[in-house]
Parts: C-alpha cells; structure tokens; sequence
C-alpha cells in the first residue's frame, strides 16, 4: 500500500487520537494533512508536531493566536472558524476521518463526502440527523462512506466486508442485530437512575470514549442513534434492526440470514480495530489491540434489552419510523439535554425524557427529513430550542 494522506477532524478526541496511534505505528504508510480541534490549541498543536500535519484548523477563532503561537516555525498553515473546517475537509487526501462529535461536524463531513474518495465516519450524530442527505450525496459522488462504530463495522464483517458493500444485496438477509453492553446503569433499579452523578454516567464499564457518547451508552440513546445510523447504511427495514445486551462487548453484531445461520463479529472492545479498517479499506492492517482468549474468558453472556427502564429503545422506533426527521429532532435534543446533565442543571433521566417531549411538540407537525445542509440546521436549532424549553419543565417537576 503507497501512503495514504489521511484528514482527522476531531483530531484531540478519543477517536481522533486512536486513529492517529494507528497512523504514528502505521509509520511509512500514512502522512498527516490536516488536523482540526474545537477549543484545544494546546492539545492540536502537540499532535501537529508529531505527525508533521501540513494544515490545523481550530473550530473556535478566538483560539486562533495561541494556535499560531504554539505553531510557529513549524511551516504548519493555520486556521480558525467553520469556514476553515469546511475547506480542510475539501483538501485531497486518500482518506479523511470524520470524528467530530455532533450536529456541529455536519457542515465539514458533508463537504468531505463531496470530494474525497474515503470517508471514515465516527460522527454517528450527522448520519442520525441527516441521513438521507449524506448517503444521497455519497452515492452521487461515489465516495466510499465507512462507518468505525464497532457495531456498524461488526456488520460490514459479517455481511461480507468490503466486496458486499461495493455491490450490497440484503435479500438472503433476516436481521441486523447490534449489540449494546448496557452501560453503567444496566442492573441499578430504576427508581436509582433519579440519583446518578455525572461521574457515574461518564464511567463507561469497557470503554473509554469522549462525554458526550459516554453519556448516550449510560441512557442507550447510543444504541437508537445506532439503529438508525444502521438504517442509513444498510438496506433494511426498521423491524429486521434488533439490539441485544451483552455486557462483555466481544460480540458486536451479528447478522441472521434467512436459512436460520448467523455470522457474529468478534473483537476486543478497543477502537482501533474498527478504525483501522477504514485506514486500510479496503485491506487490514496490524493493530496493537489485545488478542481474543475465548478460553481465558469462560463465557460470554446476552439479555434481553429492558425497554420500560430505558426509555430511549422505545425512543428508536418512533426514530426509525418515518423518513428521517423524527431522528434529526431527537438527535438535537439528545444533544441539548446531554449538555445540560454534564453541566449539573438537569437529572439523568430528564436526558430521555427531554427528547420524548421534544418529539412529542415537534413531531405532531411532521417534520420532514432535511434535504440540505441549512435545512438540517434549522430542524436542530427549532429542536434546542424546544428542548431547552422542555427540560425547564421537567426540572421544576422534579425538584
Ligand atoms: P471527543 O469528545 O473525545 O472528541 C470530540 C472531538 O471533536 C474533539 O477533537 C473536539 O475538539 C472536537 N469538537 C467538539 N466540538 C466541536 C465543534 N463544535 N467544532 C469542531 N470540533 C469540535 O469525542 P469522541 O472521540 O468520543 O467521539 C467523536 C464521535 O465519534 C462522536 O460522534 C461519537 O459518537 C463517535 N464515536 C466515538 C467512539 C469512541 O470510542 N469514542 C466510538 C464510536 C463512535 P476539542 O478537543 O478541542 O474539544
């Protein structure tokens, strides 16, 4: 394989640091264009150095003179504000990773899917609010879209990896199962869920991730989001996308075909698998991750998932449902309220509860899946919005 110019938008993120572990070990095979951050100059700057980037952008500009300040000398360009993040994601390269976390890497990622060949998709968020949009503009483009959820990729695998995906054809398929560790919260009861800390929510039991999704697992709004980033990326209906606990996270899908057999994918839960198969697409490369021991391990187990004590299962049909624009709005609420729960001013089950109401104002209008950039961001600020004004609510409720 010749070097690959690799892009990481997210670049001080969890997933944007395994990715460039992986590109630093990769060491001849890959070259660091361009790096982008939203507020950690000090942190992008530091990757900018040990990967030689050509180009750093930080989202916001009033961090703009310390990253030129931490850069100088270094012959990296350099630049600041969503502008800048939408033409770092236009610059060639063979493979741009999108790892942004929410709506805000929408602009950028969509830009990247009008013109590069691969894009490696981290940033579930702008596929569960503008999934329509993007899959449409990377069929019209014929950009490689890959997802590095390790669900999602588990179900690449399973489905027959790269060669099916260039020509999929879902008719010997039954279902789609991801499957869902059930966070930290899996067997408190639920009268409990009304007292959790913020410290509690963030400690994910097998993974270490970004906040934001650390929230999403503890309430399984991660697992919704899934389930409609699965709708987007294969070809099924919503009633053959299925979630199943399994608290040790070796399983990451599976996929039943219609004689009864089902493939699973099996990995350690450590992102750099998923990850470098986007840096390799459509190859492998070696990982450092952990080798499997199933005998060391003695069994692996699976349940059911409890839908009355996380409501956001239930939530994912009414996502699933329709053309898009239920997910966009619950996407955007899910966003505002998880904001609010790490800032201390809402209860963790307010969380859900906020996207429920949101859905439940918004919906009855019929929001209509967004079929461009400015649509989409309109449906997600009408939805803050709306959330914000319905988290106010049930706070004083619960106070
Ligand atoms: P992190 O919070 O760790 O990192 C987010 C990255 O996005 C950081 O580089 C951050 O910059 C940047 N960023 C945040 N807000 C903005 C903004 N407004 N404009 C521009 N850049 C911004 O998130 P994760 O790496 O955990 O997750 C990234 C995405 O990948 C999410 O969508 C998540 O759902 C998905 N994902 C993550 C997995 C994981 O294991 N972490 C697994 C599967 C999917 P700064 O550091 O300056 O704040």
């Amino acid at each position: 394989m010749s070097a690959r110019a690799i892009t990481v938008l997210g670049a001080t993120g969890s997933v944007g640091s395994s990715t460039l572990d992986l590109v630093a070990r990769g060491g001849e095979r890959f070259t660091v264009d361009t790096l982008t951050a939203h507020r950690d100059a000090e942190g992008l700057a530091r990757l900018v150095r040990l990967h030689r980037a050509r180009h750093a952008v930080i989202a916001d500009e009033s961090c703009l003179g310390e990253l030129k300040a931490l850069l100088a000398g270094t012959g990296t360009s350099v630049a600041a504000g969503p502008q800048a993040l939408c033409e770092a994601a236009e610059r060639p390269v063979d493979l741009l990773m999108a790892a942004i976390v929410g709506v805000a890497g929408l602009a950028p990622t969509l830009a990247a899917i009008r013109t590069q060949r691969i894009v490696a998709l981290a940033n579930k968020e702008t596929l569960v609010c503008a999934g329509a949009l993007m899959m449409g503009e990377a069929r019209r483009c014929g950009t490689a879209l890959i997802s590095v959820d390790s669900e999602h990729s588990a179900l690449a695998q399973a489905l027959g990896g790269p060669a099916f995906l260039a020509n999929p054809d879902f008719s010997d398929v039954e279902e789609l199962i991801i499957t869902a560790s059930g966070g930290p919260f899996r067997a408190l009861p639920t009268p409990d869920l009304k007292r959790v800390t913020r410290e509690q929510a963030l400690a994910h039991p097998v993974w270490s991730m970004g906040a934001k999704i650390s929230i999403d697992s503890a309430t399984l709004m991660n697992k919704a989001l899934e389930l409609v980033e699965a709708r987007h990326l294969f070809a099924v209906s919503p009633e053959q996308l299925k979630v199943l606990v399994h608290p040790q996270s070796i399983v990451h899908g599976l996929v039943r075909y219609r004689d009864g057999s089902v493939v699973a994918q099996m990995a350690q839960p450590d992102m750099r698998i998923p990850i470098s198969q986007a840096l390799a697409w459509p190859g492998r490369i070696e990982t450092p991750a952990a080798r499997l021991d199933l005998a060391a391990l003695g069994q692996l187990t699976f349940e059911a998932p409890d839908e009355a004590r996380f409501p956001a299962l239930r939530l994912a049909r009414d996502m699933l449902a329709g053309d898009g624009g239920a997910a966009a709005i619950v996407n955007a609420a899910n966003e505002y309220a998880v904001s609010e729960f790490l800032a201390g001013r809402i209860a963790f089950p307010d969380i859900v509860d906020t996207c429920i109401a949101t859905l439940d104002a918004m919906g009855e209008a019929g929001v209509a899946a967004p079929s461009s950039l400015e649509e989409a961001l309109e449906i997600d600020a009408q939805a803050r919005r709306i959330a914000a004004a319905r988290a106010t609510v049930l706070c004083r409720r619960s106070a």
